[in-house]
């Protein structure tokens, strides 16, 4: 019997599994990690091609099936199995990952992987097939998303093969999708922080300019309040005031964009915007200037390329915007 609870979907076809490692280019001398193997079928072709597989699994029983089919094998003392919830683990060295994976881990798990250090050379992952191809939408696509800016970052990203449910057993209820990603080298160096704010903000509603909502009321306080955290600090550092390395900085959302699965990006948000309350602060003409200067005010977030998003984070920046 397979947990629904733990995403437990038997890849059952051997020419689909066959696929994926090939597609996975392992050479003898890897190091695999493989991510819920459940009973084995993707971790013995797996065996066959690299030196040693390290496979994380949560359910125990599974644990047992897995030692069971390799023991007294040639492949037993290359088979490391970790029992365990992968998103509590810390992860060892490997250098791919190949994974068919519970689809409600997906979003933690791709993050997670993406800051792990050192970065592993690719991994090919099963994903739902709408999720994957929010991994892979380019500006302009229907499915651009903050994850896929925020994927796309840090690694490049392609789709590899089209699944249907009935490779699967039992069938799950969506069809799915193998992936690449491959993080980029060398990781790029921006604040993981920052750049999370600011992607955040721009996509509170994709489809919206950027002037009308960077014009929002809750958008301009959170930045104006950075600004002035940011302006305290820097004042005190000469005055050396205790108690200061406790000031939060505040960023829109809740604190964790790993924790977050992207989906939620055509919900619906106040749009308060604070136009025509009479008196224009100073800080928002500071904002929309940014803005104006460097054309972004008519633009929208669903629409622009990873450049123009580093080259807007940078001017707001160097105007002392923060995000983070
Ligand atoms: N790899 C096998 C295959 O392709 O036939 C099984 C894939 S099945 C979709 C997902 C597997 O991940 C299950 O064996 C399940 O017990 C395990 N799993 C679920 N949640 C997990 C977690 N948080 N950490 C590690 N493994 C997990």
């Amino acid at each position: 019997t397979f947990h629904k609870s733990k995403g437990q979907h038997i890849l059952k076809n051997p020419l689909l599994v066959d696929a994926i490692v090939q597609k996975a280019g392992i050479k003898p001398t890897d190091t695999i990690l493989e991510i819920g193997p459940g009973t084995g079928n993707l971790t013995k072709k797996l065996l066959e091609a690299g030196k040693m597989v390290i496979a994380v699994e949560l359910d125990p029983r599974m644990v047992l099936e897995l030692q069971r089919r390799f023991q007294g094998t040639p492949f037993s003392n290359r088979l490391k199995v970790i029992q365990g919830d992968v998103l509590k683990t810390d992860l060892p060295y490997f250098d791919i990952c190949v994974a068919n994976i519970p689809y409600q881990i997906s979003s933690p798990l791709t993050f997670k992987l993406l800051f792990h250090q050192p970065a592993f050379r690719c991994a090919i992952i099963m994903f739902q097939r709408e999720f994957a191809m929010r991994l892979v939408a380019q500006p302009g696509d229907n499915l651009y998303c903050r994850l896929s800016v925020n994927t796309q970052f840090y690694a490049r990203v392609s789709h590899l093969l089209k699944v249907g449910k009935n490779n699967f057993r039992p069938p799950p209820k969506v069809d799915s999708s193998v992936v690449r990603i491959e993080p980029r080298k060398p990781r790029p160096e921006v604040n993981h922080k920052e750049w999370d704010g600011f992607i955040r903000i721009c996509f509170i509603r994709k489809n919206k300019t950027l002037g009308s909502i960077f014009k929002q009321k809750n958008v301009l306080s959170l930045l104006e309040k950075n600004y002035k955290t940011l302006q305290a600090l820097q004042g005190s550092q000469n005055v050396s005031l205790s108690g200061n390395d406790d000031m939060e900085i505040a960023r829109l959302g809740d604190e964790s964009m790993e924790m977050d699965d992207g989906m939620d990006d055509d919900m619906d948000m106040e749009c308060d915007e604070a136009e025509g309350e009479g008196e224009v602060s100073e800080f928002k003409n500071k904002v929309i200037s940014v803005l104006k200067e460097g054309k972004f005010e008519e633009q929208r977030a669903s629409k622009l390329s990873q450049e123009s998003f580093l080259t807007l984070l940078s001017m707001f920046n160097k105007a002392g915007i923060h995000f983070s």
